[in-house]
């Protein structure tokens, strides 16, 4: 075999889509190219043996974020053991500023922006010539119409087992400072005629899990609500075997139309990530971020109040102008609005992206080291960003995961940032740790702080009893999904378990 395609994937339920559209676009190459992905935390050694097993030629590597340290690893360990093998890179991580990084000094070429066309024809010239002259290929961005989509590349492992990521048009009118996909300036759909067809052959080869990779799903709302229809068409010819859809969304463009084909979704079946990222006009303007706060505000009102979706809401914490208290009056706002989860980000620094030229005026302290993290700002100092960090993180174990359903509020009381701060301070005083902490600990710590703030026993006693039971009947669920009851199951077999757990509480 030729040319091997590769990536570290941040999980292995997640399935490169990047990859595959490599794969489809490969054209007389096809046949010699294979495909062969890792999951990060893998032994470097025991990757460079497995991609070294295929004897390829070329190895092309995506790299992210999150897997260019260990990719850098990687190509490191094989340009020694088998300099002969050819390394070319692609991906965002190394897209921009690339002659900054490691990874791209080790490799022998680089096709930056989208590869679909140029990496193919790079291989063309390595295994055929005349050699490319050039170590950096600026990546040709063809009409969408002349890309080869790459869904039948999903394997039935691939169907059974893993997310199916699927996009019906790429790039993103809007120009938030701090998201690569600014620089698209505006957004292409793929044919969706043709994309629908795609989506038919996976749901007829069992895919029952959908995520959108597109960066504003309602954009196009003729478009949305195509697809829309395409799921609530699965939905009603087989309720007892669902779909799950996830698409991102702007939160304050949602007209009628899409609001009526969103109400009927039954529950479980649909999932919405929703940016707000900040609610402070000064911030939005600082990164230019276009947003209508009190539609954007209604709206969500109107999902939670009107729809069965799940929605994510995105904010940001460090972005530049934004202190506590305004971050704070964004988060209790929020909270107001009870969305099921609130993701809680903090600011990255990705290379590429405008947000740089705020870096002296604010005095952004990004980590040099990937997630490229914000430290610091003229507004908010190291320690209390380390103070944010954790609340996200104990947010995510206490709030998101929908393990303390019934508990949440009387943490939150009527100032949730600050209470939700005040635990998180003390959870991490009390246990020195924001990872590996058992569930059975984490709730007596919880109802600790609670009897420490004088909340009265027997009512602790029942939010956790009643949290306690929804985790239960979770369980006995799944038992019955494995032994087949279906009758027992409370949701969709496809249904992530953080949903499953909101529904059930
Ligand atoms: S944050 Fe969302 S809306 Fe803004 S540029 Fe990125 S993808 Fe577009």
């Amino acid at each position: 075999m030729t040319i091997l395609l590769s990536t570290l994937n941040a999980r292995y339920t997640h399935a490169s889509l990047g990859l595959r559209y490599l794969l489809a676009n490969m054209g007389d190459l096809q046949d010699e190219t294979r495909l062969h992905e890792f999951v990060i935390g893998a032994k470097t050694a025991d990757v460079v043996e497995k991609l070294l097993a295929h004897q390829p030629r070329i190895v092309g590597f995506g790299v992210y974020i999150w897997n260019v340290e260990e990719t850098t690893r990687v190509v490191a360990m094989l340009k020694r053991v088998a300099p002969e093998v050819v390394i070319v890179l692609g991906g965002p991580e190394v897209s921009y500023e690339p002659q900054e990084q490691r990874v791209v000094q080790l490799a022998d070429y680089l096709v930056t922006g989208w590869g679909d066309v140029t990496f193919p024809q790079l291989c063309r010239q390595i295994l055929r010539g005349p050699k490319p002259l050039m170590k950096i290929h600026a990546g040709v961005q063809p009409p969408l119409s002349d890309i080869a989509l790459p869904y039948r590349f999903y394997t039935d492992e691939d169907i059974a087992h893993r997310t199916l990521y699927v996009e019906a048009s790429r790039g993103c009118p809007f120009k938030c400072e701090f998201c690569l996909s600014s620089l698209d300036k505006t957004a292409w759909p793929f044919d969706l005629d043709a994309f629908l067809g795609e989506l038919e052959s996976l749901h007829a080869r069992g895919a029952r899990l959908f995520k959108f990779v597109d960066r504003t799903f309602n954009l196009n709302i003729k478009s949305s609500l195509r697809i829309m229809q395409f799921f609530l068409d699965k939905l009603e010819d087989a309720p007892d075997d669902p779909v799950f859809a996830h698409f991102e969304v702007v939160p304050d463009h949602l007209p009628d139309a899409l609001k009526e084909a969103i109400a009927q979704f039954p529950p479980g079946t649909l999932q919405f990530e929703i940016g707000i990222q900040s609610f402070n006009p000064e911030v939005q303007a600082l990164v230019s971020r276009r947003q209508n706060n009190e539609k954007a505000t209604d709206n969500i009102r109107w999902l939670c109040a009107h729809s069965n979706a799940h929605l994510h809401v995105d904010l940001i914490a460090g972005l530049p102008g934004e202190d506590i208290e305004s971050f704070a009056r964004g988060f209790d706002k929020l909270v107001t609005l009870q969305p099921h989860e609130i993701q809680f980000g903090i600011l990255k620094r990705l290379r590429g992206t405008p947000i740089i030229r705020h870096t002296d005026a604010y005095r952004m302290a990004f980590d040099p080291y990937p997630p490229y993290s914000i430290l610091a700002t003229d507004r908010i100092d190291f320690a209390t960003m380390q103070r944010l960090v954790r609340f996200a993180r104990y947010w995510d174990l206490v709030a998101n995961s929908g393990r303390f359903a019934h508990t949440l509020p009387l943490i939150l009381g009527d100032a949730p940032f600050a209470n939700f701060m005040a635990l998180s301070d003390w959870l991490y005083a009390h246990t020195d740790a924001t990872h590996r902490i058992a569930l059975e600990k984490l709730a007596a710590l919880v109802a600790r702080w609670l009897r420490e703030r004088g909340n009265d026993e027997a009512v602790i006693a029942a939010s956790l009893a009643s949290d306690y039971a929804g985790q239960a009947s979770m369980s006995s669920s799944k038992t019955a999904a494995r032994a087949g009851d279906k009758a027992a199951l409370t949701s969709p077999a496809a249904l992530p378990q953080r949903q499953a757990r909101h529904l059930a509480a």
